[in-house]
């Protein structure tokens, strides 16, 4: 299998004032192709070290990626360091003028200026990528058993070539087949869930399982390479059977959906309504929920009840529960679920009462305490549930988060989903 380095181009880059992104991100398309990525050189728009950063990574790798520096301006050079590095001269290419005139015509800039001109020369005999989502275009380009793959900078431009031509180039070369599925898990650490998959992830050369962590959840991406799709979909679908058995009580979604994604889908296969009572989350949750498309047959309401005395006038807590334990509290979290689910007309009702933080309350519950219930017309269950204190919004997404997992539980449960909600 073919390695490769990748160099990203730009002053700005050294300077930090932007971050290299896409390098991550190509590095992670080329995994998936089975590419392994041996080095990231970050280069300034200067001609002398460009040319010796192309000579080392070439030097290094079978494959050179670089982006950034295909633009119309005098700093961008990077074209020109590799059709010289790479001895191609640069031609001119009616294609690649005709998509810059057109462009500048629907831009209504008229003509274009002589320097950009310059992004329709490209080096002779090279694999051109037409730009469609900027001007400048990139490239592929081989000589003496290398390839160079040039990529515009702005991260936009540089996916979408990557997807519509790099990509479909580099697995040209392949007589292999990708394929990879995005596993998603709640409620177990990275290290606890590294742990369970260890079977999987250890050793293993095919099918892989690389675990990424996110915010506050954990994601395992399984990939195969085969010599058909068929073969590699089925090593893929054999290797997350294996971790449904190691670790399936945390895995929410095979497909890399978001959670209020698979609460919305769990819900509308069941048939059920929901409704909501937030404190600490201020109505995120609601927001999670209706912004995917089609929740408007599994949404009935959310009460945002933020203050005691709306948990009191909105859903009918008594204000001796509130008193007596305080809004943070398993019994105020109990009735604000019972509320919202006798004043709605939803199947099942989630409430959520907590400490957002970021200092402490009252009450002697630290930052990060939360009570999460859920209500429907056969029973309610309220539990708590600590997360350790990282600031404001982690902390409110965390909750949002323990809402989906509280629902996809019960629609998931031993017990069989709740029963539809009889209204008079
Ligand atoms: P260029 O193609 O070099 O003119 O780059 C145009 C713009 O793309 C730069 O101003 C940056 O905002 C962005 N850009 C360039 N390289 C990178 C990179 N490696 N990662 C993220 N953004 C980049
Ligand atoms: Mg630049």
């Amino acid at each position: 299998m073919p390695n490769a380095s990748i160099i990203a181009v730009g002053t700005e880059l050294l300077f930090g004032q932007t971050v290299n992104t896409n390098a991550a991100y190509v590095s992670e398309q080329l995994q998936l192709l089975g590419i392994s990525v041996l080095y990231h050189f970050t280069v300034g728009d200067n001609p002398g070290r460009m040319k010796r950063t192309l000579a080392l990574a070439f030097e290094e790798s079978d494959i050179v990626v670089t982006t950034g520096g295909l633009g119309p301006t005098q700093d961008d050079i990077t074209k020109e360091m590799i059709a010289e590095q790479m001895g191609a001269p640069l031609e001119f290419d009616e294609e690649a003028m005709a998509r810059l005139d057109a462009i500048m015509r629907d831009i209504g800039r008229g003509n274009y200026t002589e320097n950009n001109k310059k992004q329709a020369y490209l080096p002779r005999g090279c694999t051109v990528f037409y730009n469609n989502a900027g001007t400048a275009p990139g490239f592929a380009l081989e000589a003496g058993g290398k390839t160079a793959i040039a990529l515009p900078g702005p991260p936009r431009e540089m996916k979408r070539m990557m997807q519509e031509s790099a990509i479909p180039y580099l697995a040209g070369k392949s007589d292999s087949v990708i394929f990879s599925k995005m596993l998603r898990f709640y409620g177990i650490g990275e290290s606890a869930l590294e742990t369970a998959l260890l079977p999987i992830i250890d050793g293993q050369t095919d099918p892989t399982a690389a675990p990424y962590a996110k915010e506050g959840e954990c994601a395992v991406r399984v990939t195969s390479m085969r010599r058909t799709a068929q073969e590699a979909e089925a090593a893929v679908g054999g290797a997350i059977e294996q971790a449904r058995a190691l670790a399936g009580a945390y895995l929410y979604s095979t497909e890399d959906e978001e959670y209020h994604e698979v609460v919305v889908r769990l819900l509308r296969e069941r048939g059920l309504v929901l409704c909501c009572a937030e404190s600490c989350t201020g109505g995120l949750f609601a927001g999670a929920i209706t912004s995917v498309p089609g929740s408007s047959e599994v949404f009935d309401r959310g009460f945002v009840t933020y203050s005691n005395e709306a948990k009191v006038a909105l859903l009918g807590v008594s204000k001796e529960t509130i008193d007596r334990y305080g809004a943070v509290s398993e019994p105020c979290c109990r009735e604000m679920a019972l509320g919202a689910l006798a004043r709605s007309r939803a199947d099942i009702a989630v409430a959520v009462t907590g400490i957002a933080g970021p200092s402490g309350d009252t009450c002697g519950k630290p930052v990060g305490t939360g009570y999460y219930g859920i209500a429907w017309a056969g029973g309610v269950e309220v539990h708590e549930r600590y997360f350790r204190n990282r600031g404001r919004r982690v902390n409110r997404s965390a909750a949002v988060l323990e809402l989906c997992d509280t629902i996809r539980r019960k629609l998931e449960g031993a017990g069989g989903p709740p029963e539809k909600k009889i209204l008079t």
